[in-house]
C-alpha cells in the first residue's frame, strides 16, 4: 500500500500517521509520500516497520521501493532487455550518465550549441540505475556528463529522495550517495567550481575513488580568457596543493589546449611552468583545432599549425617525465587492482581507456588483487600478484 501524506498543519499530520497505521495494519507492506515523508523521522519513528519513505512529488522513489519489495516476475519472452539495462562495457565497470548539456560558453566548443542547455536526470533515476548496474556485478562506476560539478544547477538543487532519505541534486550528495554502494566511484569532467573541493573530502574519506577527472585547459590568464574558462594558474596551484593535503593519494587528470588563436611564446611557456608545478598525474594535450561554429575561430592570431603542434609535443615530453617519476615512485609499493583481463588491471588512480594499465600474471577479469610493483615506464606498471 502506498500513503499519500500531508503534513500541512498538525491535524494533518496525525491524520497521515493514522493512515499508515491502518495501512500497517491491512496488510504490513507500505510506502509513505507526499509531504509528511519530508519529515522522514517523525514518520520512522511513529511506523518504524514502514518499508520506505519518499518526499512529495517522488515517483521515482515510490517506485523504486514499490520495484524493490515487490520485483515484476522475470519473463523470458518479453523481458528482453535485462534490469541493469543494455551496456557495451565489459561487466565489471560502467559509465553513469548523470545530465546532458552544459551551461557554459568555452570558446573553444560548440557542445552547448549541439546537446542544448544542462538538464539533470533525476537524482532518484541515477541511483536506481547505479545500483541496478551493482547489483548486476558493476565493480566500478564511471560518472560521466558534459560537466560533472554542475550537477542539479538546472533544477535549482531540488531535493530527490534514496533510499527514502532526502538528498540534494548536487555533485556532493550524489558522490555521498554512490559511495555507499560499496563499489569504486570514479568522476570525469568535473569543472573547476569551488565546490569541488568538497568532494575531495569524501575522496579522503575512501567513499570514492581519489581520482579527479577536471580538465585546466590552460594556465595562462589572458588565455583562460578567451577561451572564456574560469581560474588562474595561481589559485588552481594553491587548490591542486590543498586537495592533496587533504587527500595524499588523489590522481588528478586533466587536458590542455596547445596553440590556443593569439596563444604567445612566453603564454606557452607559461603553460609548461605550470605543468612542473603542478606535477599532474595524468594529463591529455590537444594542438588547437578550429571546430565549425565554435566562437575562437573568430579570434585574431591564430597560431601556425607547425607551431601549434611543436608545442604540443613539447607539453607532452615534458609530462611523460613528470608521470614516469610518479610512476616510479610506485615501485616497492602494493598496489589495489581491478583486473581488467588475466594479467592486466587498473589502480584507483587509471581510469579505462585513458590511464595507464598494470601488468602482471594471473587474475580474472572484474577481481580484485593486491599487485607488488616491480617496475614502471611512463605510462605503465608491471609486477606480481601477491
Ligand atoms: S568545454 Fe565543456 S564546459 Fe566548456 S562549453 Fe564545452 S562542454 Fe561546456
Amino acid at each position: 500500500m502506498i500513503v499519500n501524506t500531508c503534513g500541512f498543519i498538525d491535524a494533518a499530520v496525525e491524520e497521515s500517521l493514522e493512515a499508515i497505521g491502518e495501512a500497517l495494519a491491512e496488510n504490513g507492506k507500505v510506502v509513505v509520500t507526499g509531504c509528511l515523508g519530508a519529515k522522514e523521522g517523525l514518520v520512522a519513528k511513529v511506523h518504524p516497520s514502514v518499508l520506505a519513505i519518499t518526499g512529495p512529488q517522488d515517483t521515482d522513489g515510490v517506485m523504486a521501493a514499490v520495484h524493490e519489495h515487490l520485483p515484476k516476475p522475470h519473463d523470458p519472452y518479453v523481458d528482453l532487455v535485462p534490469p541493469q539495462g543494455v551496456k557495451l562495457t565489459p561487466r565489471h565497470y560502467a559509465y553513469l550518465k548523470i545530465s546532458e548539456g552544459c551551461n557554459h560558453g568555452c570558446t573553444f566548443c560548440i557542445i552547448p550549441s549541439m546537446r542544448g542547455e544542462l538538464v539533470s536526470r533525476p537524482l532518484a533515476q541515477v541511483m536506481q540505475e547505479a545500483e541496478n548496474l551493482v547489483k548486476a556485478g558493476v565493480k566500478e562506476i564511471l560518472v560521466i556528463s558534459q560537466d560533472t560539478s554542475a550537477y542539479g544547477v538546472d533544477v535549482k538543487y531540488r531535493t530527490g529522495f534514496w533510499r527514502g532519505r532526502p538528498l540534494k541534486t548536487r555533485m556532493t550528495d550524489l558522490c555521498q550517495a554512490l559511495g555507499e554502494l560499496g563499489v569504486w566511484v570514479r568522476l570525469h569532467y568535473v569543472y573547476p567550481y569551488p565546490h569541488v573541493d568538497e568532494v575531495i573530502a569524501l575522496m579522503a574519506e575512501g567513499k570514492i575513488l581519489p581520482y579527479l577527472d577536471i580538465p585546466f585547459q590552460h594556465a595562462a590568464a589572458r588565455v583562460l580568457r578567451l577561451m572564456k574558462r574560469p581560474a588562474s594558474a595561481e589559485r588552481v596551484l594553491e587548490r591542486i596543493r590543498r586537495w592533496r593535503e587533504i587527500c595524499p593519494s588523489l590522481t588528478i587528470r586533466s587536458t590542455f589546449i596547445a596553440g590556443f588563436p593569439g596563444e604567445t611564446d612566453a603564454e606557452f611557456q607559461e603553460l609548461l611552468d605550470f605543468l612542473q608545478e603542478a606535477e599532474l598525474d595524468r594529463v591529455g594535450c590537444f594542438a588547437y583545432s578550429p571546430v565549425e561554429g565554435a566562437a575562437a575561430n573568430a579570434l585574431p592570431d591564430p597560431v601556425p599549425e607547425p607551431v601549434k603542434e611543436e608545442r604540443r609535443k613539447r607539453f607532452m615530453q615534458a609530462q611523460a617525465r613528470i608521470s614516469e617519476a610518479k610512476l616510479r615512485a610506485k615501485i616497492g609499493k602494493t598496489a589495489r587492482v581491478l583486473i581488467d583481463e588475466p594479467g592486466v588491471g587498473r589502480t584507483q588512480g587509471d581510469a579505462p581507456e585513458i590511464d595507464g594499465l598494470v601488468h602482471f600474471k594471473g587474475g580474472k577479469a572484474g577481481e580484485f588483487a593486491d599487485v607488488l610493483i616491480e617496475r614502471a615506464d611512463e605510462h605503465d606498471l608491471y609486477g606480481r600478484m601477491r
